[in-house]
């Protein structure tokens, strides 16, 4: 394991409750009222998203009960565990769908941006390893190749997509190029403005094919990203995961906020909203995109195929067999 401990953040410290005294109230995690305590509601962005005012430490839609408050790190990995088996219950579920009926076009795309350090590696690590490597289509998304780049910007995007049955994940996504493409002038701003209608068409024709769109972005503090940056230069271990190119690219910070903004502006229509995920503590990370991905899935109102054989047959047949 190679995140580094998150518990000493200073933040953290500082919420941690005064009074450890024990508590007599049980772990309600699974009463049924749980559903209710979705996080995606205070997660959610729209047009008017500011991201400057959310706090990048913080936990939107971390249960308020005395036993997750006591030590909600603890709390929310405990609770991950139990959301990877539910994760992995539902993404069962959609491959066994779409494997019985070829008609069904159901799946799932996690799209994952965050700046540099920002975790996007961690939460593919933590979130989508709870699931079936077999029914997973993981992707990263590089500066394109010279390949991709005689296409237009969504080819290699369209590319990658999970098939009917499958959960995708985009490590960096088609959003790079109305982010890294404006902030670093890669192309004309007459080339990078009507990106973000095409994005919208593109992705509404996602939708429309049966794809289900959890667009995450995780949200870190420039100050977060230094402590990261500085843990991978003191850490030998660490150092694969260091591209001086980071530290260029941190002094575009403002402009990557403001490209940000523009993106979760202009690109969250209701069918395809986005999410900030606060992102500075890793634990509230994952628990909060695996309860996104878990809530994009109740919505499929998923259920095990039928037998499409008579079972009692099939019983009758499979007893008479002899050597
Ligand atoms: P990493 O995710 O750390 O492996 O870095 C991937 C790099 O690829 C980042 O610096 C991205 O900004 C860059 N990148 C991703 N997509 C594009 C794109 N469409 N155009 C240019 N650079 C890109
Ligand atoms: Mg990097």
């Amino acid at each position: 394991m190679s995140e580094s401990d998150d518990s000493r953040h200073p933040a953290y410290a500082a919420e941690m409750p005064s009074d450890s005294s024990p508590s007599a109230e049980s772990d309600d995690s699974r009463h049924p009222a749980y559903a209710a305590e979705m996080p995606s509601d205070s997660l959610r962005v729209g047009p008017d998203a500011d991201l400057s005012a959310i706090d990048t430490s913080g936990t939107p839609g971390l249960p308020d009960r005395k036993s997750v408050r006591k030590d909600p790190k603890m709390w929310a990995r405990a609770e991950l565990a139990e959301l990877g088996e539910r994760l992995a219950i539902q993404q069962e579920m959609l491959f066994a769908n779409a494997k019985t009926n070829p008609e069904d076009p159901r799946r799932v795309l996690l799209v994952l941006q965050a700046m540099d350090c920002g975790g996007k590696d961690g939460t593919v690590k933590r979130v989508a390893g709870a699931m079936n490597p077999e029914g997973l289509r993981i992707v990263a998304f590089g500066p394109p190749t010279s390949e991709e780049l005689e296409h237009d910007f969504l080819w290699r995007i369209r590319n990658a997509l999970p098939k009917p049955g499958f959960v995708g994940v985009f490590n960096r996504s088609h959003y790079e190029d109305v982010l890294v493409v404006r902030v670093r002038k890669l192309v004309s701003a007459k080339v990078w403005r009507p990106r973000y209608q095409m994005i919208n068409e593109f992705e509404e024709e996602l939708v429309a094919s049966g794809i289900t769109l959890v667009k995450v972005m995780l949200h870190i503090s420039f100050e977060e990203q230094r402590r990261r940056l500085l843990a991978r230069l003191d850490d030998p271990t660490k150092h694969w995961k260091y591209n001086p190119e980071d530290v260029d690219t941190r002094a575009f910070w403002p402009a990557y906020q403001e490209a940000y903004h523009d993106v979760l502006a202009r690109c969250s229509p209701d069918h395809a909203p986005w999410y900030v995920v606060p992102a500075d503590r890793k634990w509230y990370r994952d628990w909060a995109v695996a309860h996104l991905l878990l809530e994009a899935f109740m919505k499929l109102d998923l259920h095990y195929p039928a037998a499409a054989f008579d079972v009692a047959r099939e019983r009758a047949r499979l007893e008479r067999t002899t050597t």
